[in-house]
């Protein structure tokens, strides 16, 4: 047998069960069935007493009689339910599905061999769904030993196409005659780390004997997975770096110079230091840079951004800024209008909103070179917008902007440029090394000096009198609130409700203070106006949806409170909190939230209570989500649905991966010398396994 042949022709096979492979999980080959690994392991040698039960324990194997059987409940909650008993208690078994099937199966008085999972409900244990089988020796015969399970879908299984009968074609098709899987990673690899052969490793992955073949296969088998991606996305940037040239600034001019010397009101930080070295020294390459700068919220990267600009300027260059909202956009150019008032320098904002003759000129002034800086949003990318000689881009908090949006920048010039893409929201160094695979990464890991660490505190709806009391404490020593509430697409009528109740009642609370309110349902003029009032003291509490979200800075409001907090995600809420903190005063977070919580909703606001750290956040975050629902993720166009690795878990295995890839291709460019891999990639992007054009 061939790793080649057609499922179809497989004995025992055949072609509906071949057809469903295909159309349901797209596998057309044996080499493609063997690769569909099981998604866990269980241990059928072991089982339990029901009184050993609890519901941490992911599968338990019970032997038990049947006690008795009744049907409960009405339409949907209708079910049947088994009672069943051991020595040591009583649990109850219920389906919901299959309820004709499953009543004719069980006769009371008989021993069963019953798994699955168990759950507390009210004050009884259960298994919904469990497997069942009638206790005969050759039935524990059967079940004993490690058991592979596969994900199939509701059609397989329809079709009887479930989990065991895959592990059963699986098992025909290792046993039946010896099959020719071939090696797929270098030699010095597979000695270096001591893996296991591909072949054993996949015999070993459908099938162990012990826990340690399992474990070797397991791991030799997500390096091998996450070495080819390494190994794709670097050959790639190898090849997109060799062909962009870019434009070179080699001259230190008057603009970054004076800036520097006579503007920048505080000094920098070592890490801004460093990264404006380093993007200097790329900008200096003659070659294209793609560079993403991570820094937490408040490190100051709008700094950074903007000397780089600078330097541009000093070349002769244009530069743009691009902010994800109206809001950024317009705080950017207020702040860097400001700043280079000294240097004369021409900068101007681009928005929806721009008047049409502003836009007139902006359009004349940038085609003949004499606009140095534009600030914008997404209107900056528009056809229209035509650049004289456009040498840098920055695009601020850059997850908020697709691939495709970002690329686009690339085209204003007939030399691509520069391109500084930043973010306030980490991403896991795992998630980093894959979705940006083609940028080089720096980060500012040292917040401005003076900066007191933001109190986060969890409080309850109980706690509102003492909430009250502690806004009106800050409000009279000078300080100013935000309060924010979520907006979530499906409920947005009911989230809109809540944010005027929320108001209102604030209103009615202190008579005595100024409310601003800020929404997307604004128009830009309404909320300009009501985000000028806040900035300018003239209101102390400021009402808004997410809008707020992204690089707002009013350094004199030490207080964010999230209202409904458990429904914002960690990297929002850390965002959020980002607002506060920007001064010299402690500042403070309030998450508030009811009692009733879930458990990882409670685990998201135990975790931003104890720590500010981005990294550590987003680390705890992809721990909790799983990379597929990753910021970032979805439009860097990676499939993270990884048959074996899991970036949240598997990060050190990555790390290897990635250096022995890059190891690899240095000495190797084109992979002449590592034919086994240059068939495997060749392999892997027939399939369509590619991960596109990252940038
Ligand atoms: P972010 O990285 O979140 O975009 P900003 O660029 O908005 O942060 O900077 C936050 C605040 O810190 C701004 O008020 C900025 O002027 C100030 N800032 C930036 N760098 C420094 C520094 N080296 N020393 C003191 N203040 C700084
Ligand atoms: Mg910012």
């Amino acid at each position: 047998m061939l790793l080649t042949t057609q499922l179809s022709q497989v004995a025992g096979i055949g072609n509906v069960r071949a057809q469903l492979f295909k159309s349901e999980l797209q596998l057309l080959t044996v080499g493609d069935l063997l690769s569909y690994y099981p998604y866990k392991h269980i241990d059928r040698t072991k089982f339990y007493t029901i009184s050993q039960l609890n519901e941490s324990l992911p599968f338990v194997q019970l032997k038990v009689r049947l006690l008795k059987v009744e049907t409960r409940g009405e339409k949907r909650s209708h079910r049947f339910v088994a009672t069943v008993a051991d020595a040591t208690g009583a649990i109850e078994l219920v389906w919901f599905k299959g309820l004709n099937y499953i009543t004719k199966q069980l006769k009371v008085g008989d021993s069963y061999l019953v798994s699955g999972k168990p759950n507390v409900f009210g004050r009884i244990m259960n298994i919904v769904h469990p497997e069942i089988l009638l206790l005969t020796k050759s039935n524990i015969d059967k079940v004993v030993g490690w058991q592979a399970l596969y994900h199939t879908t509701e059609k397989m299984k329809a079709k009887a196409l479930n989990s065991d009968t895959v592990r059963r074609i699986i098992h025909n098709i290792l046993n039946s005659q010896p099959i020719n899987i071939e090696e797929t990673l270098p030699q010095h690899i597979l000695d270096n780390y001591q893996f296991v052969s591909k072949a054993k490793a996949i015999y070993n992955i459908h099938k162990p004997n012990t826990v340690e073949n399992f474990q070797k296969a397991q791991l030799r088998l997500k390096y091998e997975e996450l070495f080819f991606i390494q190994l794709q996305i670097l050959q790639q940037t190898q090849q997109q770096r060799k062909s962009y040239k870019g434009a070179v600034f080699d001259v230190v001019g008057g603009y970054l110079n004076r800036f520097y010397k006579e503007v920048l009101p505080f000094d920098l930080t070592n890490a801004q230091k460093k990264v404006i070295r380093t993007i200097r020294h790329d900008c200096k390459s003659g070659k294209q840079m793609n560079r993403l700068l991570q820094g937490d919220v408040g490190s100051g990267k709008t700094i950074v951004a903007l000397m780089c600009s600078l330097i541009a300027i000093d070349n002769n260059y244009q530069a743009c800024i691009m902010a994800p909202t109206e809001i950024l956009a317009t705080q950017h150019y207020q702040t860097i209008a400001q700043l280079t008032k000294p240097l004369n320098l021409n900068v101007k904002l681009l928005t929806g909103s721009t008047s049409k003759r502003e836009r007139t000129i902006i359009d004349t002034q940038l085609q003949d070179g004499s606009l140095q800086l534009l600030i914008g949003t997404h209107a900056l990318i528009e056809d229209s917008v035509k650049f004289k000689n456009l040498g840098f881009v920055t695009i601020d908090e850059q997850h908020r902007f697709g691939v495709a949006q970002r690329a686009k920048l690339w085209t204003k010039n007939s030399i691509p440029p520069h391109i500084l893409v930043m973010t306030a929201t980490p991403i896991p160094r795992t998630l980093a090394m894959t979705i940006y695979g083609d940028l080089d990464v720096s980060v500012i890991d040292e917040l401005p000096p003076g900066r007191k660490p933001i109190q986060t505190k969890h409080l309850y709806y109980n706690d509102r009198d003492k909430l009250d009391n502690f806004i009106r404490n800050q409000i009279n020593e000078g300080r100013q609130i935000y309060v924010v509430y979520p907006l979530i697409h499906e409920s947005k009528k009911m989230d809109y409700q809540n944010l005027m109740e929320g108001y209102t009642t604030l209103t009615e609370k202190f008579p005595e203070y100024n409310i601003s309110i800020v929404h997307g349902e604004l128009n830009a003029a309404t909320k300009d106006a009501e985000m000028n009032k806040f900035l300018n003291k003239e209101t102390q509490i400021m009402v808004a949806t997410t809008v707020i979200e992204v690089g707002v800075n009013v350094p004199n409001a030490t207080v964010m409170i999230i209202e409904n907090a458990d429904r914002f995600g960690l990297s929002q809420l850390h965002q959020l909190r980002g607002r506060v903190g920007r001064g010299a005063q402690q500042s403070y977070c309030i998450l508030m939230s009811k009692y009733e919580l879930s458990n990882d909703s409670r685990k998201r606001l135990q975790i931003m209570v104890s720590t500010n750290d981005g990294f550590q956040i987003a680390e705890a975050d992809l721990q909790l989500r799983g990379p597929g629902d990753f910021d970032g993720t979805q439009q860097s166009g990676i499939p993270f649905n990884l048959k074996i690795a899991n970036l949240a878990k598997d990060g050190n295995i990555l790390t290897m991966a990635r250096n022995d890839a890059q190891n690899i291709l240095n000495n190797d460019p084109s992979l002449q010398q590592h034919t086994c891999c240059l068939q495997e990639l060749n392999r892997l992007k027939q399939n369509k396994i590619s991960w596109g054009n990252i940038s």
